[in-house]
């Protein structure tokens, strides 16, 4: 029988793996899956039953929907896994999971591959050192092919169709009849018998009155990292531009803990400087371009504090210093006064004049209008709006508001197992750590988070990121063969939702049923006191996140008292998060979100709250302890929800160098 608003078809599905989420994480797992399904039919004694579900639709979905115009991380022949190891440690102040990163390294390249093979064009080097955009007939990557690189470890595209082409294969591997797009996943289930162990999901179709239940053996969550938790710097009309995706709501870290999943690094956050209010991106202007960014009176702030840098060492004084030590020196400027700050693109573009020629240097200017066409097509618009020419006129650059993420330059998310033979330790002495949950990195399947049979991947792996858009699908591809022997060894398990499907069914719709009750109390839609909708609510979230846990309002300080504040704020938001209305699935989407977002933002709070040190300055201070402690916190700070009770149980737990650090 079809649903209508409120009174939802239920539809119920039992599958072996549930892949939630469409984006880089998912497409990996997609494309990889199959062929290790069917290698292991043999031993499952039947064909495996896999699905996608993802809230949007693949093709443009997640953090790479607009495009790229790089690819960030390729080791290729020039690099090796344990440098970028080493890369990846320091940008992130010393406390990354050593073989998580290796792992990532030595299978990166591999995604790349496919990504060209697919038909991405990926720019090359010719034998005379000359670059061109696209592969003009050179050899591809696999074949020995030159990447232009425009870092060490990021390689340039043309790629405003990257999730397009990405997405095709994946639904090309994995098939259409296995994907189903527009379902937003909700909440994930435990397991009736075994509280430890992830038994089902369920979400609603976002067109049609459907509610969806899955059960299954396993699952892969990578739906994204997690944006909108702080005011974001655009008001009015550019609310809904944000630099990820502002539909990365948090259901990846929200929809763990409360499975019981041990989540880790949640005080970590990226603060990115971008081109001013259009968000667009600035690595090839700094690296391709070399370009360099200086106050509004043209003093080169990296050079002029330098001596800020030595006081965070080593982070402070690698050849690139970490990303957080560049934002610390640049908010000394803006806090003294001596904004805006700019990116001199006129400088930049008049240096490579000098030994260009006037075709190369048109070229050149064309690139940089592409960088943004390919990746942030509003910031061109800011550009045509304000009359900029890069070539004549300085662009403001600005840090932007916080967000979480575990792939890009951040590390926050869950805690996984890592590969077998890597080295990490496999029973650290770990005081502290609840008895239930596994000690060491590795517990048997890459990528299985401490719930049996929930895995992540992508924005959702904690304690490691730069994975970027190529890491995030190797990593999906590599959850997905682990997901397959899981399966494989648990086949005799039948999973049972510790929920009645009528009871998670009253849950979801609850905003639906609190509007349908009290809409006619007044008279205007909006203006109601038995409910609350979910973009008033999202404000109160964005508005407490801002003022007490180190949003632009101050300048990202924060301090104990404060935080004590947002803590007691967080709880009675909660509450009245009850009191959401929908009064469409639109809104039944924004209600859940918000959900999503305010669990999120509350582990972020808490685990700052316990990390009693400034660890990454420049994306947040805390004021009273404003200085990073080696001795007591060199460390990782995890954590584990109890949705029983709603209450953090937050931890230390010891981190150790796989990879030599003094290279
Ligand atoms: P995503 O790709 O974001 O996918 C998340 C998926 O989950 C989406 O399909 C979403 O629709 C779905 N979803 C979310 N919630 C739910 C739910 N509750 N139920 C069902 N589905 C859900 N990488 C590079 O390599 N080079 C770059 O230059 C680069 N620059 C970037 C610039 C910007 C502005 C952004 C936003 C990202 C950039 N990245 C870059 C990073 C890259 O895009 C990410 O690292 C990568 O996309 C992360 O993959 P993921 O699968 O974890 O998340």
């Amino acid at each position: 029988m079809a649903g209508e608003f409120g009174n939802p078809e239920i539809v119920e599905e039992e599958v072996d793996i549930l892949l939630i989420g469409g984006g880089m994480a998912c497409c990996g797992a997609a494309y990889e899956i199959m062929p290790w399904a069917k290698a292991a039919e043999g031993e499952l004694g039947r064909e495996f039953k896999i699905k996608l579900v993802d809230k949007a639709a693949m093709d443009r979905s997640g953090a790479v929907a607009q495009g790229l115009s790089a690819i960030n991380t390729y080791i290729g022949t020039e690099q090796d896994p344990a440098d970028y190891t080493r890369m990846v440690s320091n940008d992130l102040m010393g406390i990354t999971r050593d073989d998580l990163a290796y792992d990532l390294g030595r299978h990166v390249d591999e995604s790349v591959h496919l990504f060209e093979e697919w038909g991405l064009p990926i720019w090359k080097t010719d034998e005379n050192g000359e670059r061109h955009d696209g592969s003009k007939g050179l050899p591809s990557l696999a074949d020995g092919g030159k990447p232009v690189r425009s870092g060490k470890w990021q390689i340039m595209i043309n790629g405003e169709s990257y999730k397009w082409i990405v997405a095709e294969a994946s639904k090309k591997a994995l098939g259409m009849d296995r994907i189903q797009e527009r379902v937003f996943i909700v909440k994930l289930v435990n397991d009736k018998n075994d509280p430890n162990r992830i038994a089902g999901a369920v979400g609603f179709n976002v067109r049609e009155h459907k509610l969806h239940v899955y059960k299954f053996k396993a699952c892969l969550l990578a739906a994204g990292g997690c944006v909108n938790i702080f005011r974001p710097r655009s008001v009015g009309e550019g609310t809904g531009r944000a630099w990820y995706p502002v539909w990365n709501a948090g259901s990846t870290y929200s929809m763990a803990a409360e499975a019981g999943a041990e989540l880790t690094m949640m005080e970590n956050r990226f603060v990115p400087t971008r081109f001013k209010d259009g968000y667009g991106p600035v690595g090839a202007w700094f690296l391709l371009f070399k370009s360099k960014a200086a106050n509004a009176y043209g003093e080169n702030y990296l050079v002029k504090n330098a001596d800020m840098l030595d006081q965070y060492p080593p982070y402070g004084q690698a050849a690139v210093p970490a990303s957080c030590l560049r934002n610390h020196v640049m908010l000394k400027e803006m806090k003294e006064g001596r904004g805006p700050i700019y990116m001199d693109t006129v400088t930049a573009l008049a240096n490579l004049r000098e030994t260009l020629s006037p075709r190369e240097v048109k070229h050149l200017e064309a690139e940089a209008w592409e960088d943004f066409l390919d990746m942030c097509v509003g910031q061109c618009g800011i550009w045509v709006g304000e009359n900029i020419e890069p070539e004549k006129k300085n662009s403001e650059l600005m840090p932007t508001e916080p967000y979480l993420l575990g792939s890009h330059s951040g590390c926050c998310g869950i805690w996984t197992s890592g590969p077998e033979d890597v080295g990490a330790p496999t029973e650290e002495t770990e005081a502290g750590v609840p008895d239930h949950l596994p000690k060491g990195w590795n517990w048997g399947y890459r990528g299985m988070t401490t719930v049996q049979g929930l895995f992540t991947a992508g924005d959702g792996v904690g304690a490691s990121g730069h994975k970027f858009s190529s890491g995030s699908h190797a990593e999906g591809r590599m959850a997905a063969k682990a997901m397959i022997k899981f399966v494989v060894d648990n086949k005799d398990h039948t999973p049972e939702l510790d929920t009645p499907v009528d009871q998670l069914m009253e849950e979801i719709y609850q905003p639906v049923r609190t509007y349908l009750e009290h809409k006619d109390y007044s008279t205007a839609i909006d203006v109601n006191p038995n409910y609350i909708t979910p973009k008033m609510l999202q404000f109160r979230l964005q508005k407490i996140m801002d003022e007490y846990v180190a949003g632009v309002a101050t300048y990202y300080n924060t301090n104990d008292k404060m935080l004590e504040v947002a803590e007691y704020k967080l709880e009675m938001l909660k509450e009245d998060a009850k009191k959401m209305r929908a009064k469409d699935l639109h809104e039944l989407l924004r209600a859940w979100e918000n959900y999503h977002r305010i669990l999120t933002a509350e582990a972020h709070m808490k685990h700052i709250q316990f990390r009693e040190e400034s660890r990454y300055p420049g994306f947040y201070y805390r004021t009273d302890k404003n200085f990073v402690d080696e001795e007591n916190w060199h460390c990782f700070v995890n954590s584990i929800y109890d949705k029983e009770s709603q209450k953090w149980t937050v931890f230390k737990r010891a981190h150790v160098d796989l990879v030599d650090k003094s290279k």
